[in-house]
């Protein structure tokens, strides 16, 4: 969950990517290119069930299974349009080879866990403190916050065992985490506070906790609140208009 770089999301909002809704961890693809940039060796292919970092979420983990070897996937990034699925060294020439793509359904799910507690923490201090308005998200493990924006210019304090609670609540009422595409056009409708400018005529993916407010997103979700026990606030940190909120899953 994040509002920042929200134009380099829109790409992966607009685009068909079966993480989205049906997350699928072994399935057949056809490697097109092994390539190299900057950040080294990447292997594209003819469609991907990695989510690639963004969102403030890290990228899927996994392997490459061919008939031969298995090549590590350590990170997948979105550059230029499109996914790169970086390895760890030079394999030579793939192109057109068939494997069968892994990713490790461990990671996903603990990243989709630590994601969606953004998404629920930004929207029950929007709720109990209207002044504040998250603005960024950052969901990696072990270095997870939420930075919200005070809308008066006033740093107001939360009361942190007040949030807990409510934290606490809508777990345990195991709301429905759900998400839907939508026109550009009608974003200011369902997210009338969403501060930047989006693309005319794109598709936007939204997200929604039970009756929380909508959050444009496009990152990976648990189902319901329920999975998101432990989740525990750790810092909370008040300056210059801006209020950060560290949190972990226990
Ligand atoms: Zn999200």
């Amino acid at each position: 969950m994040t509002f920042k770089g929200l134009i380099k999301e829109i790409r992966i909002m607009s685009s068909d990517f079966s993480y989205f809704e049906d997350p699928k961890f072994s399935e057949k693809v056809t490697i097109e290119a092994l390539k190299k940039d900057e950040k080294g060796y990447f292997v594209l292919l003819d469609q991907t069930f990695f989510y690639p970092q963004g969102g403030g979420q890290p990228s899927d983990q996994g392997q490459l299974i061919l008939d031969d070897r298995e090549i590590p996937i350590v990170s997948v990034r979105m550059v230029d349009g499109e996914v790169r699925h970086y390895t760890d060294q030079d394999y030579g020439n793939l192109s057109g080879q068939q494997a069968t793509c892994i990713i490790d359904a461990e990671k996903r799910s603990l990243h989709s866990k630590l994601h969606t507690s953004g998404h629920l923490i930004s929207n029950i201090v929007e709720e109990l403190y209207p002044v504040y308005k998250a603005l960024k998200g950052h969901h990696f493990p072990g270095e997870c916050y939420v930075e919200f924006i005070a809308k008066n210019g006033f740093s107001d304090p939360i009361d942190l065992d007040f949030v807990s609670q409510k934290i606490s609540e809508v777990i345990s009422e195991n709301k429905a985490i759900q998400t839907k595409m939508i026109a550009s056009e009608d974003l200011p409708k369902l997210v009338p506070t969403f501060p930047y400018c989006v693309p005319a005529h794109s598709s936007i993916r939204i997200v929604s906790i039970g009756d929380f407010s909508y959050q444009p997103c496009g990152g990976t979700h648990v189902k319901t609140t329920s999975e998101l026990q432990g989740l525990t606030i750790t810092k909370v940190k008040i300056k210059n208009k801006t209020l950060k909120i560290n949190y972990t899953l226990a």
